[in-house]
């Protein structure tokens, strides 16, 4: 997003009002329990674009949120939000990724939240390899499954290398009486690199269908 007016256009959420029930208040953890304190709008110029700047007010805790919404002006109505503050403790899993994969994912996320190092490199492992089997790799131990996948081009070269270095710290955490503790530092990269791997297989695949979706009703009406 190179400019603020482009803020709704991934249509991330149904319909043109705010869809406060997705909102988490970051005081409280409770979920879509808000009223509206204030709200700005600004109109852009001869167009029919405009953006929100709302202040919600928690029903549970009394706190408050500022948000800055807009609607998409092109397809279906749908919007995008920003929140300040977030809430510190991950709640929303994208909405691309399958299960198991989200489902350890998240911990892995939670866990290094909590300074659980080898918690969430033990996640961050089990989200790869389940990442692994959604892409049909074949294979009985993650080494297989990794190299099956990166002969079919589905990992790029350096996505392997790093995915085998997950293994292997994976592999030190996973045993008892391994000596080898995680730092910090490595495992923050560690969720980085994950995240990438993720972006690049699940959320990259379905922004290219609805561009070219998109792309197809233009030609259509065109
Ligand atoms: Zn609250």
């Amino acid at each position: 997003m190179s400019s603020w007016w482009e803020l709704g256009n991934k249509g991330r959420y149904r319909g043109d009002e705010l869809a406060t029930r997705e909102i988490v208040c970051p005081f409280c953890q409770e979920r879509g329990n808000f009223s509206i304190d204030h709200r700005a709008i600004k109109k852009k110029p001869n167009a029919s674009k405009a953006l929100y700047f709302d202040t919600l007010r928690c029903g549970i805790c009394a706190n408050y949120v500022m948000v800055l919404w807009s609607t998409r002006d092109f397809g279906p109505p749908a919007h995008d939000f920003m929140t300040l503050p977030w809430p510190r403790r991950l709640t929303d899993v994208p909405k691309q990724f399958p299960q198991p994969m989200a489902r350890f994912w998240l911990q892995a996320h939670r866990s290094y939240a909590d300074e659980n190092w080898d918690a969430a490199v033990l996640m961050a492992r089990s989200a790869v390899q389940a990442a692994m089997h959604d892409q049909g790799a074949q294979g009985g131990t993650l080494y297989a499954q990794i190299n099956h996948l990166a002969e079919r081009s589905v990992l790029p070269p350096h996505m392997k290398e790093w995915a085998h270095e997950l293994r292997l710290l994976g592999n030190d955490s996973a045993h008892p009486n391994g000596e080898k503790q995680p730092k910090q530092g490595d495992v923050r990269d560690i969720l980085e690199f994950l995240d990438f791997l993720f972006q690049y297989l699940f959320i990259l695949p379905s922004d290219i269908k609805q561009y070219r979706e998109r792309r197809s009703r233009q030609t259509d009406t065109a």
